[in-house]
């Protein structure tokens, strides 16, 4: 087996254990050890470090996790990722974590902060309202008390207090990890058939459950790895995925896309990953660092409010122009608000701009991805025709 192919084996294989082991070994391995869940779609992974924990991404069961009692916590016509989600707490698969971060995306994660209240009220429950109004005497002032009600809550919960230096080694080792992130998005645009999605994926989805030390080893070496596999090049088309930013697509489905003829380069996959383009580190106050960070350097993304008119869909257009991106696919989780209401604005901006574009939904246990793979298929033709005219 290559070496690439051998760590592609080993983040698969994180990615299919619903049982986090790697997560429950990692607090084996000392005493007093603890571990905070957070849901997609942006915490501060850097205090839950920097207070000595372990961050632990929960993106739902995937397409492995049969729903029996999830179902009955929610309306049956919202996302599939919330009853997975219970499900995995009821099936004590979950049962490790000390504590859960429910960020602020939508009406549904909100309820589900809740329900994990009323389940698992052994365990910190914290829902991280972030702020909408980026003036830093005001949402700033909002945010910096947020953050350090967090940090204090945190220390409580290690019995030792979340100190500045600590949560500046942090965020270094998470700036680290953005600009390993942004290195593999940028080899993959350049070399899709070297550093094809899936494998981006899994490499991305392994930083859910391993520390970020070792994270950013796993990303350094399959960078390394990846450039030395002898892959052919393919007349794929190229093309950004846009909505999947929440409840993720089965990994098939990825898959079924590069299948059909597209080359993804890029994506909205896991956004904790890369929610800010630039370090985060910066002289003085490490709280502070955090705050102007969101403030000044967040990503687009449907749970960030837009404060000027017109201008929704522009960042999207650009990543298209940098990437030479032939069109976009807008895959979303079926019934996801924040997705599905932004849709047509993004669509509307992109037809404007010339961009091709197609459009689907999906749920995490998609298993039926025949069509999806007919209309990947005839879309990438389409747009390999439309951009030889
Ligand atoms: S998939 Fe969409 S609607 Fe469902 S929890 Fe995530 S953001 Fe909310």
């Amino acid at each position: 087996m290559s070496r690439v192919a051998d760590i592609v084996t080993t983040c698969e294989e994180l990615y299919e254990d619903l049982e986090f082991s790697a997560c429950r070994a990692w607090k084996e391995e000392a005493p007093g050890r603890h571990a905070i869940g957070y849901l997609p779609m942006w915490v501060p992974r850097e205090i839950i470090h920097a207070a000595g924990m372990l961050p632990v991404g929960i993106l739902g069961g995937g397409d492995k996790l049969e729903i029996i009692r999830g179902d009955a916590f929610f309306q049956s016509y919202i996302c599939h990722l919330p009853r997975s989600v219970i499900e995995l707490v009821l099936k004590g698969n979950l049962d490790f974590l000390d504590g859960c971060l429910f960020p602020s995306i939508c009406d549904i994660v909100r309820n589900l902060s809740g329900m994990w209240q009323l389940l698992r009220p052994d365990t910190y429950v914290r829902y991280v309202d972030v702020p909408q109004n980026f003036e830093p005497d005001r949402g700033g002032r909002f945010f910096r008390t947020e953050l350090r009600k967090l940090i204090d809550d945190l220390g409580g919960i290690a019995g030792r207090p979340v100190t500045d230096d600590a949560l500046k080694h942090s965020i270094e080792l998470y700036d680290e990890n953005r600009r390993l992130i942004r290195e593999l998005y940028d080899r993959r645009s350049a070399v899709p058939w070297l550093v094809p999605t899936s494998e981006v994926y899994l490499v991305q989805r392994a930083g859910m459950v391993l520390p970020v030390e070792a994270h950013n080893d796993l990303v350094r070496e399959y960078l390394a790895a990846a450039e030395m596999d002898d892959r052919p090049e393919r007349d794929n088309s190229r093309v950004v995925v846009s909505g999947a930013f929440c409840e993720q697509p089965p990994l098939d489905l990825i898959r079924t896309l590069e299948r059909a003829g597209c080359y993804v380069v890029d994506d909205d996959f896991m956004l904790v990953n890369r929610w800010f383009a630039q370090d985060v580190a910066r002289p003085g106050d490490p709280v502070d660092a955090l705050v102007t960070a969101f403030l000044e350097q967040g990503i687009a993304n449907p749970a960030r409010y837009e404060p000027h008119a017109g201008t929704k869909g522009q960042d999207l257009i650009e990543c298209v122009r940098r990437r030479d991106a032939d069109g976009i696919i807008f895959a979303a989780p079926s019934f996801c608000d924040p997705a599905l209401l932004e849709r047509p604005m993004l669509q509307k901006a992109v037809e404007a701009a010339g961009i091709p574009s197609t459009a689907f939904k999906y749920s995490e246990n998609t298993g039926q991805l025949q069509p999806i793979r007919e209309q990947a298929g005839t879309f990438s033709d389409s747009v390999k025709l439309w951009s030889s005219v």
